[in-house]
């Protein structure tokens, strides 16, 4: 467990600032319900100090902006070395807070915003920022200019909070802009050690800020007039208001919000391997189901629809529940009492609608402290109902009979979100056939490998827009075309 931390600044202007606000931010232990540490609590005066910071680095006229590609890709290989010192650290602050298995936390939050620093500082040396392009009608050409978007508000949940910040900050910083990060008040902690390793790579002063603040903060920055373009992930109806405010400003948003994805086990595999593997637990358990791309509604041919439910139920009932920090654990605690509260009512709105409850459905009996979820399965869901409709975000299950792959394709599509999926079979060309016709910005066939080099992103209730990738750096440059 990670010792108590107190800290009684904010990183702004490339130091440890006083905070203007007096409020403090307390993070409770998921596990043994104490509090573990506090920080400042930034208002709207800590939020204008650290945009105005990061409007006087981007709009130095020799500043990161204007470096040279290679001199920025240096810069962020310094970052990734230095976080890469502190991964232990963090991934223990992370699962401390969030209840995140130690095991996912020390891949996942320790090493991950590392590899993206490092991706990102690759693809903003791969070529040229502009290139002059022949002109439409034949008449010389026209120099197309790749620019940095500026100032970027950057805002974080608490359920991968490095790897889901630095999936905005690593390509926003590439791509010369300056950003102001806003962690979840649920994992401010770990946002410390960012900042020491922000630091010591020697980012020039403004470049990075961190405020850790709520809704507050976050509106703040949203809204703030020096902005430029918002990157967020959260909830969908937070990213429903963020997307409102910046309409109102024509600004620039990325949205990666929840998801209810799919898991269609095709009739030609072996259900019980499949549903026993540590590919199918991940890719439907992921991190106790506190994971948005989670495909939870599990969509089983009806020919074999009770074998399915029973090996479902078994991989379930096989999961061991308990402390995260014990590295044999695959399923912490829920983030705080009142999302545990929120799960416990999904389930039991699942049971009113008449779904029939297969495993789980309460708290685990060993355990005696901490907002633990049994792993939860219910069987004949009606993909119509609110268990299949709504995320739960939590270790809860449901199976859903389909007749052919054509039934299963719309199933998996008949969401209002539209992020993840996952397909099980032994014709890897059936499995992308069906993928096809589901619209949602991810998808896997046998087992999510994730591949930080594509784009990923969210359709209809899911999100806007795409990080990661090509794709990712792109949304954080703007174009400029000069008529010659
Ligand atoms: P949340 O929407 O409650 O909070 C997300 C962030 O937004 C936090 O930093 C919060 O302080 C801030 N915030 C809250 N109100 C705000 C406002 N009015 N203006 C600006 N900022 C505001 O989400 P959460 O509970 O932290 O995270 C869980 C949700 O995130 C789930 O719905 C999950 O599916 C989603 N999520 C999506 C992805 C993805 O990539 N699509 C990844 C992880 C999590």
């Amino acid at each position: 467990m990670a010792s108590t931390m107190e800290h009684d600044r904010l990183f702004m202007g490339g130091r440890w600032a006083v905070p203007h606000s007096a409020a403090r931010i307390t993070v409770t232990s998921p596990l043994s319900e104490q509090p573990i540490g506090s920080v400042p609590e930034a208002d709207e005066v800590d939020v204008d100090t650290a945009v105005s910071a990061a409007r006087a680095a981007f709009d130095d006229p020799c500043g990161w902006a204007h470096w040279e590609p290679a001199r920025r890709a240096e810069a962020l290989n310094r970052f990734a070395d230095a976080l890469e010192a502190r991964s232990g650290r963090i991934a223990r602050q992370v699962t401390a807070q969030n209840g995140m298995p130690v095991v996912i936390s020390e891949s996942v939050e320790g090493r991950t915003p590392a590899v993206l620093l490092r991706l990102a500082a690759g693809l903003i040396t791969r070529g040229p920022l502009e290139h002059m392009r022949a002109r439409a009608d034949g008449t010389g050409g026209t120099l197309v200019r790749q620019e940095p978007v500026g100032v970027v508000g950057a805002i974080a949940p608490w359920n991968f909070p490095q790897s889901l910040a630095a999936f905005k900050y690593a390509f926003a910083l590439a791509a010369g802009c300056a950003v102001v990060l806003k962690p979840s008040p649920e994992t401010v902690l770990d946002s410390v050690p960012l900042a020491d390793a922000a630091m010591e790579a020697g980012l020039p002063a403004g470049v990075m800020n961190i405020v850790s603040g709520g809704a507050g903060a976050g509106a703040a920055l949203v809204a703030h007039p020096d902005v430029d373009k918002i990157g967020f992930t959260g909830s969908t109806a937070v990213g429903r208001l963020i997307a409102e405010s910046c309409a109102r400003l024509l600004r620039p948003v990325t949205l990666e919000l929840g998801g209810k994805s799919a898991a269609v086990l095709l009739d030609d595999v072996d259900v019980e391997a499949v549903a026993n593997s540590p590919a199918f637990s991940a890719t439907t358990m992921f991190s106790s189901g506190q994971t948005c791309w989670a495909s939870t509604r599990i969509l089983a041919p009806r020919s074999r629809y009770e074998e399915s439910v029973e090996a479902v139920a078994s991989m379930m009932d096989g999961l061991a529940v308990g402390d995260p920090f014990d590295p044999a654990t695959q399923v912490g605690p829920m983030v705080s009492e009142r999302h545990r509260t929120r799960v416990e009512g999904r389930i039991r709105e699942g049971t009113r609608e008449g779904a029939r409850l297969v495993t789980g459905g309460g708290r685990p009996r060993h355990l005696d402290r901490g907002w633990f979820v049994e792993p939860t399965l219910f069987a004949d869901v009606d993909n119509g109902s609110a268990i299949a409709r709504e995320e739960i975000f939590g270790p809860v299950l449901c199976v859903i009979p389909y007749e052919d792959d054509a039934d299963a394709a719309r199933l998996a599509d008949d969401s209002p979100y539209g992020l993840s999926g996952s397909v099980w079979t032994g014709d890897t060309d059936r499995g992308i056939a069906l993928a096809r016709r589901v619209r949602t910005g991810v998808f896997s066939v046998n087992g999510r490998r994730t591949d930080l080099g594509a784009p990923f992103g969210g359709e209809k209730d899911s999100g806007l827009g795409r990080e990661l990738g090509t794709e990712g750096l792109a949304s954080y440059q703007r174009l400029q075309s000069i008529f010659v």
